[in-house]
């Protein structure tokens, strides 16, 4: 589902060679493909929380056309190199964080968004042990919010 509101960074010289910069910080060869996609989702610096489908749109409406395949494997590259974190909220949906630090989501069931919640209000007392040769990769928190 594409969300109009979900905004994404303007295709501009300074966006893409933000995204230039991001891409060599993290090993990834910067394509054109990788390009105007990372200038998309982190070329003016701010924090957000894409899906796919809204990046894929995104992209188009920027005169780019790109396939969702393309659009899921660069974002699975992104992902792997440790320029944006998946958050899966259900099985059917996952976003893409460009904040990567460990923090809290809060998720709108009613708008379908997923936002920032406060790390400093958050207190994990205790977690189960992992299971006999396993080990704890990472704890996503995601707080699913219905308006009262
Ligand atoms: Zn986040």
């Amino acid at each position: 589902m594409y969300r109009m509101d979900m905004d994404f960074a303007p295709l501009t010289d300074s966006t893409l060679h933000t995204a230039t910069t991001r891409l060599s910080q993290v090993g990834l060869r910067p394509t054109r493909q990788r390009l105007s996609l990372a200038a998309l989702l982190v070329g003016d610096g701010r924090n957000r929380h894409v899906t796919a489908e809204a990046l894929f749109d995104a992209a188009r409406a920027g005169g780019d056309p790109v396939s969702l395949a393309t659009v899921y494997n660069t974002l699975r590259a992104f992902c792997d190199a440790g320029l944006l974190n998946e958050v899966t909220v259900d099985a059917t949906r996952s976003y893409f964080d460009t904040r990567t630090d460990d923090h809290p989501h809060f998720f709108w069931e009613d708008k379908q968004e997923l936002t920032d919640a406060p790390s400093d209000e958050l207190e994990i007392a205790r977690l189960p042990d992992a299971p006999e040769g396993a080990q704890i990769a990472r704890v996503d928190v995601v707080i699913r919010l219905r308006r009262s």
